[in-house]
Formats: structure tokens, sequence, C-alpha cells
């Protein structure tokens, strides 16, 4: 029964990750008032907000706005937040399983999916995840060779991803400047030769996935004319009828039409948005030089089929934007095909059986679809789950909330608490007000506990 538990014995919950699943999963926890609970929520960098501060575009800042929300969360007294603490390393499966009496996995899809082409190892191919992290200061990126002194880039995949970096690419500095973007990144953006970023669609117009929003912005940049073909717009009867039943696509279609109408205006950059075509190798010598792209068409189950037609594209930079990838957390089951930790609703499955006391929330349970708003229904699901299973859960060895930063101290952890985040936030806000900016991030974890040292 639920009133096994009580404010002397809350339910003890772990929740490993602190981005938009892990805020949101802790916050439907200190919502409900049937089960007094005590979360502590993991992160293993120091900072909260995961993909929020670490993938966001630096240029979209009302989007970030969502991290007030989150923050209350965090200091809700009933979320304790334990930061620079990596699961596998400085707190194990075995520990969740001794201190709590359940754990949620909500690390998300750090790593991304590969294009298997050949030249895919070639300098200057990489992937848009690894170039979003680096303008967004993420510290394991703050170091990535990024070489803009290129003419022209391909994006591949048509997603929201595809577009950031495509608009990030095609900015100026003096649009860029007056963001959080990496103290790093913006001489490199400053001073780039960049001219023509081309976005490659493998299937059509009717399949691409950006959202309308995202799109037009491309048709709003001071400083680059947006490129679209129009015989790459003419639709098969099957995509005609799907997007018939679908204003989202239907808007995307008309948006591309209008773009396709537009004369070159002499723009210093162009950002071409192409359909029907997939890369298929990569070439150069040492570094990327162009790329191979063979003409498609759709099958009757609207997947690409190559046509036999090739061109080649000049490009010194091949940024693969095809999706995120989830990556295996030491001792919870991972399922390799999909990218996920094997899960029903989010209860989490070993063996096809249901693991008593695991869930899991957001990308690492669904894959890496949806916008951050998407994984608030997400992990409410899965703790609506949680709160069901809560009675019969097998009980926490050692629930005292003071066993946890006992051992991790014991283990020699530098793990960086809510007062101390809510330090390094007022100091990045400081030095950005300074400049007219958001904010100056920092962008390495030693500067980071540096400060907090200070
Ligand atoms: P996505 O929306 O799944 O797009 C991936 C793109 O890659 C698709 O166009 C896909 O084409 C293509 N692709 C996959 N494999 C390919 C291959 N082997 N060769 C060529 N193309 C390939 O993923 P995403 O852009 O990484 O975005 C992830 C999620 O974050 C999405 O839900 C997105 O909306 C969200 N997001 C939102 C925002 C925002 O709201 N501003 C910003 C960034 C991200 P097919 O359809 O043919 O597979």
């Amino acid at each position: 029964m639920a009133d096994q538990f009580d404010t002397n014995r809350p339910l003890r919950v772990a929740v490993i990750g602190a981005g938009p699943s892990g805020i949101y999963a802790a916050e439907a926890l200190i919502k409900q008032s049937e089960v007094p609970v005590l979360v502590d929520v993991f992160d293993r960098l120091p900072t909260p907000f995961g993909l929020v501060r670490y993938g966001v575009a630096p240029d979209h800042q009302t989007i970030k706005s969502v991290t007030k929300v989150m923050q209350k969360v965090l200091q809700d007294p009933k979320v304790r937040f334990f930061g620079h603490v990596a699961f596998g390393r400085d707190l194990t499966r075995a520990d969740l399983r001794r201190y709590y009496d359940a754990a949620v996995y909500t690390v998300g899809a750090s790593s991304d999916r590969h294009l298997n082409i050949p030249g895919e190892d070639l300098a200057g191919s990489l992937s848009a995840t690894e170039f979003v992290a680096w303008y967004n200061g993420h510290p394991d990126y703050k170091d990535l060779p990024i070489r803009l002194d290129v003419r022209g880039v391909a994006v591949v995949g048509v997603g929201n991803v595809a577009v950031d970096v495509s608009r990030i690419l095609a900015k100026s500095a003096e649009e860029l400047r007056l963001t959080d973007i990496a103290d790093h990144a913006l001489p490199v953006l400053a001073q780039s030769q960049v001219t023509d970023i081309y976005m490659l669609g493998r299937r059509g117009p009717a399949q691409a996935k950006f959202t309308t929003k995202e799109l037009r912005e491309l048709g709003e940049l001071l400083n680059a004319d947006v490129v679209v073909r129009p015989e790459e717009l003419e639709l098969d009867e099957k995509s005609a009828a799907a997007i018939a039943g679908d204003p989202g696509l239907l808007k995307n279609i008309e948006v591309l039409r209008e773009f396709a109408s537009r004369p070159l205006t002499g723009k210093p950059r162009r950002v071409h948005i192409r359909f029907w075509v997939s890369p298929v190798a990569i070439l150069g010598n040492g570094r990327v030089e162009r790329v191979r792209l063979e003409r498609n068409r759709l099958d009757e189950n609207l997947n690409a089929v190559g046509t036999g037609v090739y061109e080649e594209l000049e490009v010194g930079m091949v940024l693969r934007s095809v999706g995120y990838r989830g990556v295996p957390l030491p001792g919870v089951p991972f399922d390799e095909r999909r990218g996920i930790i094997p899960n029903q609703g989010g209860r989490v499955l070993r063996e096809g059986q249901v693991a008593p006391g695991e869930y899991t929330a957001g990308w690492i349970k669904r894959g890496p679809t949806g916008v951050i708003g998407t994984n608030k229904a997400d992990a409410a699901e899965t703790i609506k789950r949680l709160l069901e299973d809560a009675p019969g859960l097998p009980r926490a060895l050692e629930p005292d909330p003071g066993a946890i930063p006992r051992l991790l101290k014991e283990r020699g952890v530098r793990f960086v608490t809510l007062a101390e985040w809510l330090r390094l936030d007022a100091l990045e806000c400081a030095q950005g007000q300074a400049q007219g900016r958001p904010r100056v991030k920092l962008t390495s974890v030693e500067a980071m506990l540096q400060a907090l040292a200070d």
C-alpha cells in the first residue's frame, strides 16, 4: 500500500540524468501527494538541464527559458541535485539498489547514428551532434578541431538538428555575438569561409522531418539566401495524399514552394535545401573534398531507393545529422538495435521481464524524437507506473538520505550541489550581462570546479 511510505521514511528515488526527462520525472514525483518522496537527481556534468543547455541552439534563447521551471523543480525541498557524479564510475547499479527504492534512467541519447559509407572517417566529416555540442560549450567537445576554412558544407538529413546547424553556419558573427554561444566557437565562426551549405534529404519534401517554424527561419536569414529547386518539390501520388491529411506537412510544402520562387539576392551565403539525394561516398585526400550523391526515388513503402544516377558536390565538411543514438549504461539492459533501454511504458525489462524498481524516461526510453515538452508526458507515464508499483518494490537497505553524500565523499567524488550550481549559474549570467549576452558559459569541468573553489 502507498501508505507504507511516510515523511520519516519517504519513497527514495534516484534519477540518473538531469536533462529535461530527468527533471520532468522528478517533477511528476513531487507534484503528487499520495506517496511522500525524496528524489536525488544525478548528472555526470556539474551542470543540469542536458540538451537544453548543450543542444538547443544559442540563437533560440526563448526555448531555453524552460530552465526557469526546471530550476524550481531542483529547488524543491523534496529534490536534491548531485552534479559531477558519473553513473557506473562514482555510483553503480548496486549502489542504487542499496540506497534507493527505485531508479529512473533518463540519460538521453548522447551519441549519434552513422551513414556507414566510405570516407566517413575523413577529417572534416563529423556528426552534427558533435558540432552542436562544440558551439554550445559542452565540456567533452570544447577541443573539437573545427575548421571552417572551407566554402561548401554538406549537412546530411532534413530534421530540426540539420536546420539548426545550417542556420548557425549561415549566420554572421554579429548575429551570434550576443548569444550564449561558446567563446571558443565564436572566433572560428567569425572567420568562416563558408559560402554554401547543402542540407540533403534522402527522400522528398513530404517526408522531411523539420517543423515549419524552424524551416521558415531559414528564409529569414540576414546573411544567406535560401535555395530550393522547384523540380525537387514535385510530389508522387502517395506523398500528395500524405500531405493532404497533415497540416504541418502542407505548411512545409507551401514554405518550400515560396522559397523555390525566390530569386538570389546576393547575400554572402546560401542555404540549399535539397531532396531525393543520398550521400554514397565522402571523397578526399585525408580531408573531405567532395561528397558523391545518388539520386533516389521512393518505393511503395515510401523508402528511398537509389536510381543509379550520381552527382558530386564540392564540400570541405560533412555534418551527418541523421539522428542521435543512446549509449548503454553499465549494469543496465540495452537494446543495441534501437539504442534504447528496453522497457514497457517506462518499466525497464531485463531479459524480457519487468525489473522491479528500475524505470526509464525520455530519449533513452523511446528514442531520439520529439521536442523538450514531449518528455513531460513521457516522464509522467513512467512515474505513474512507478507509483503504482511503489507498494511492492524491494525496499532500499539504506534509505537514510545522509548515506549518499557520505558514500560519495568516502569515494572521493567531488559532487556539485544545487547551491553550487546556482553559484555557477549566477557567475555565468553576470559575465554575460557585462557583455550584453544571456550568459558566458564555463566550458570545462576544471573551470567550473575552480570557480567554485575561488
Ligand atoms: P530527425 O528529426 O529524426 O531527423 C533525422 C533526419 O535524418 C531525417 O531527415 C532522416 O531522413 C535523415 N536520415 C536518417 N538516416 C539517414 C541516412 N542514412 N541517410 C540520409 N538521411 C538520413 O532527428 P534530428 O534532426 O536529430 O532531431 C531529433 C529530435 O529533436 C527531433 O524530434 C527534432 O524535432 C528535435 N529537435 C527540435 C528542435 C526545435 O524544436 N527547434 C531543434 C533540434 C531538434 P528519413 O526521414 O528518410 O529517415
